[in-house]
Formats: structure tokens, sequence, C-alpha cells
């Protein structure tokens, strides 16, 4: 099994990862991790992919294939794997398939794990700190204390950092989108797309996920 998660930051697409690896006892790949082992092993591949990550830039399609690549190949994913965080690019999927179709194997499905846009910046624009104790409060799960802008602990103001800002979070959401829409469309393209409903409870939503892997492979 060789499956594509796609889904906008905040759209709980590593959750689902998580859960489906665990129960189809397949690898979960994650590109976020892979950079970040990377980095700290400090071979010569984690010193550039280092350097952009602290400028706070997206690796590059050429690193980032090598990397999946390798890990790809290894032991762990022989039964197959999950992808979360790549591909993220048309470029990177074609080089997933080429790297694939070298083995004789392939991608069999991309779920895309659906989440309009409103609602994602309700989740990633509601993070609030106290400027006195740093304590995190987000305005789903401590609706109150965020209302009243005062921390429970210390009485300190709270605020938000610019990255938590509706507008940024906006334009993040906005660049995601411009980047992998074209990656959706070629996986539509090729039969292998599936949609679901991210936007209920994390239970709901593995229970589709779920459902829609059994209708591929039970
Ligand atoms: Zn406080």
């Amino acid at each position: 099994m060789h499956i594509v998660l796609l889904g906008a930051p905040g759209s709980g697409k590593g959750t689902q990862a998580g859960i489906i690896s665990q129960r189809l006892g397949i690898a979960h790949v994650a590109s976020g991790d892979l950079f970040r082992e990377a980095a700290n092993r400090g071979d010569e591949l984690g010193q550039q992919v280092k350097s952009y990550m602290e400028k706070g830039l997206l690796v590059p399609d050429e690193i980032t294939i090598k990397m999946i690549s390798e890990c790809i190949a290894a032991p762990d994913c022989n039964k197959g794997f999950i992808l979360d965080g790549f591909p993220r690019t048309l470029g990177q999927a074609k080089a997933l398939d080429e790297a694939l179709g070298e083995k004789g194997e392939s991608v069999e499905m991309a779920l895309y794990i659906e989440v309009s846009t409103k609602e994602l910046v309700r989740r990633l624009s509601g993070r609030f700190i106290c400027r006195g104790c740093q304590t995190i409060y987000h305005a789903i799960t401590s609706p109150r204390q965020v209302g009243a802008g005062r921390c429970e602990r210390c009485g300190g103001e709270l605020y938000q950092r610019s990255d938590d800002l509706p507008e940024t979070v906006r334009k993040r959401i906005e660049v995601y989108f411009a980047e992998t829409s074209p990656l959706i469309d070629y996986y539509r393209g090729e039969g292998k797309l599936v949609e679901i409903n991210g936007e209920g409870a994390i239970e709901e939503v593995e229970q589709k996920v779920l459902g829609a892997l059994k209708g591929k492979w039970a």
C-alpha cells in the first residue's frame, strides 16, 4: 500500500496519518520529521536542510526527493507507507512516481482531507499567550479565558504572536492551496484521488478514512 495524504496545515492530516499507519501496519513517513532528523544528524544533506529551515524557507525539491527516496527504500517501508507532507508540488509527485516505478510499484491512493479555509483559520489562529507566565490558551478550548483577555493563573494580558494572527494564517493557507491544487488535479486525473470531509471530530474523520481504505483494499 502506497498512500499519499494531502491536507492543509490545520486539517488534522498528521493525526490521521498516525492512525492509518497503526491500523494498517505501514510506515508513517512525515517529511517534517525527516527534515528534523536530518538536521540533527548533521551530515552534508542535514546541514543543507538545516540552513533552509533556519531561514524559514521550504527545502528545495531536489533535496526533499532525495531524502524521501532513501526513506521509502528502507526495510521499514517494505509493507508500504503513508506519506505525510510529501509530495507538496507536482514535480515531487512525478519524482515519487518515478522512484516507485523503478521498483514496479506505484501510489495507489491520494487521500485528501478537505477542510474549508474558514475552519482552518478558526483552528490555527486561536492561539493566545500570556505575557506574564507564557501559558498558552486556545480560543476553541478556552473561550472564556480568551474572551476575558487575561491569564487565569497570573492575571497577565493575553496576546497573539504574529504567526497566529488570522491574516497571517490565511496567507499561509492560500500559499498551501496555490501550491497543491495542481497536485490534487494530477491525482484526480490519474483516478487516485479520494476526498474526505475533515471538518468533523477526529473519530468521525478516522471512520471516513478507514471506510475509503476498506473500499480499496478489503
Ligand atoms: Zn499568566
